[in-house]
């Protein structure tokens, strides 16, 4: 029998399970890839996200040649080439790894069903998380809202079987070799931006590279992943988006380890499952309802000012550094810290009164590692609407978060260099230093760096007034 494996955002050879599934049941194995037409339509042609998935596409072809196969590429709507490819080939099966994103549950379902005219079966396989859906439930056998007794759970689950890596290498006899090439970025319409020039590698490879550099780093996590200026966190999140790497891999590393660095990261991955269960099984929150329906009540700050706001907010210029600065390495690489992930949300909806969902919109457009269920988690968790069991009233000062997690102002001033030359006490609210300073420091405010546009204290006085409509809720 011969199958096609459909690859989407799973660019890996090794522990992929979905492939393991199609090379042990068929004596042929296909391999393909459809850069498609229905979401690429909708990109600006400078797209980080395109280039790393074109160039992971590359590497992973050259993976499967150099084991006997290859990787097809197909530039149109994949649910008309995918079904197209698949009676072209005579294949009887086609396999591929759940997406968990409504459109891509969508597409999965016409694609099922043109396959099935055709009398070809699509087999669909978990390997983008742990657990997924409704594998880790309460008691009652009820979905999970909060994360601590979803984490406990989830942690109590882990065992060997579910971390075990999918042994594809033992079936490689059976893959099928692959003519043509994959078309460079140009041809599929865009351009190549500075994804390498800030140093992200695309491909399985080079996240296994990164995967070692942090092992070393691993212990450490917990005591350095709340400070931006330091190298703390994995930036494996790319390369979990597009599945260069496997979850397994990197659960199993973590549950192995005993140092407490190495837990907090395994709660990290935890988090992740959290947030793709709650899209699974509340799914109101990917069509852009308020996880609790109560929050859906608040009147958010709509006209012009508030788009300048907002403008100001996307662009880095609210005049509070640690915002600004967060702003900008997004801007720039597509990255944020979570930290800055956390403050810059929370400024959003509780310093300006803007929507969540604008900015939800935006770190979409933005963000490598866009993930439509950790972003909505994310932005409805720093909106309060979202599962988590603190109050509303949990509001982020943007100066004394900048104070505890950039002390010496190494993050702001990355990003913010005229600011530099500013006395630590008074470089995450600059508008407090004396004139002295910001002479000594060459910096006129209004002209280099903004002045704030909001004051925290008013707007937080504002917030708690806008976020009294929920209050009495059942
Ligand atoms: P590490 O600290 O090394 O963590 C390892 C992995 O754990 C991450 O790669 C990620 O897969 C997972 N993880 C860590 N924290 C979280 C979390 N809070 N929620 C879900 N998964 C987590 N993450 C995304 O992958 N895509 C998004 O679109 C996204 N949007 C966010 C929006 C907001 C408003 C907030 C507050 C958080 C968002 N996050 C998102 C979560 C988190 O900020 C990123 O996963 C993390 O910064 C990625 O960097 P890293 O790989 O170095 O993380």
């Amino acid at each position: 029998a011969s199958a096609l494996m459909w690859f989407r955002r799973d660019l890996r050879v090794q522990d992929n399970a979905a492939l393991y599934h199609a090379l042990k049941s068929a004596g042929r194995v296909h391999c393909a890839f459809v850069f498609d037409t229905a979401i690429l339509q909708g990109l600006p042609r400078q797209d980080r996200r395109v280039e790393f998935i074109r160039d992971s596409v590359a590497e992973l072809d050259a993976a499967l040649r150099a084991l006997g196969g290859g990787c097809i590429a197909v530039h149109g709507d994949a649910a008309d080439e995918l079904p197209r490819l698949a009676a072209r080939l005579g294949v009887q099966a086609v396999f591929a790894n759940h997406d968990h994103e409504p459109a891509a549950l969508q597409r999965d379902a016409l694609v099922r069903e043109r396959l099935a005219a055709a009398g070809i079966a699509l087999h669909t396989s978990k390997d983008q998380v742990i657990f997924e859906r409704d594998e880790v439930l309460t008691q009652a056998g009820k979905a999970y809202s909060v994360f601590t007794p979803y984490s406990r759970a989830w942690l109590a689950k882990l065992d060997g079987f579910y971390l075990k890596p999918y042994p594809v290498e033992r079936y490689a006899g059976h893959l099928a070799p692959a003519t043509g090439a994959v078309p460079d970025l140009e041809a599929l319409g865009f351009t190549r931006t500075n994804l390498r020039d800030i140093g992200i590698v695309p491909g399985a490879r080079a996240a296994e590279a990164l995967l070692q550099d942090f092992r070393g780093r691993m212990a450490r996590y917990g005591e350095l992943r709340d400070l931006p200026a330091a190298k703390g966190p994995s930036y494996l999140s790319v390369h979990l988006r597009f599945g260069t790497v496997s979850i397994r891999r990197l659960a199993a590393l973590a549950h192995a380890d005993a140092s407490d660095g190495a837990a907090t990261w395994l709660k990290e991955l935890a988090w992740r499952d959290f947030y793709f269960q709650v899209l699974a099984n509340f799914p109101r929150v990917g069509r852009g309802e308020s996880f609790k329906p109560e929050y859906d009540r608040i009147a958010w700050e709509e006209g012009p000012e508030a788009d300048a706001q907002f403008a100001a907010w996307c662009d880095g210029r609210t005049g509070y550094p640690l915002v600004d600065a967060a702003m900008l390495q997004l801007n720039r690489t597509g990255y944020m810290h979570n930290r800055l992930r956390m403050v810059t949300a929370s400024f959003l909806c509780k310093d300006l009164g803007i929507d969540w969902r604008r900015g939800e919109r935006y770190f979409a457009r933005q963000l490598n590692d866009y993930e439509l269920a950790s972003n909505n988690g994310g932005w409805q968790w720093a909106s309060s609407s979202g599962c988590d069991a603190q109050p509303y009233f949990r509001i982020f000062n943007p100066v004394s978060q900048g104070e505890r997690f950039d002390p010496e102002g190494r993050f702001v001033a990355r990003y913010l260099p005229q600011l530099a030359k500013l006395p630590r006490a008074v470089l995450h609210a600059p508008w407090t230093a004396k004139p002295a300073d910001l002479a000594a420091a060459g910096l006129v405010l209004g002209r280099d760096y903004p002045l704030p546009i909001v004051d925290h204290a008013q707007a937080r006085e504002a917030t708690l007034r806008r976020y009294a409509v929920v209050k009495g809720a059942p």
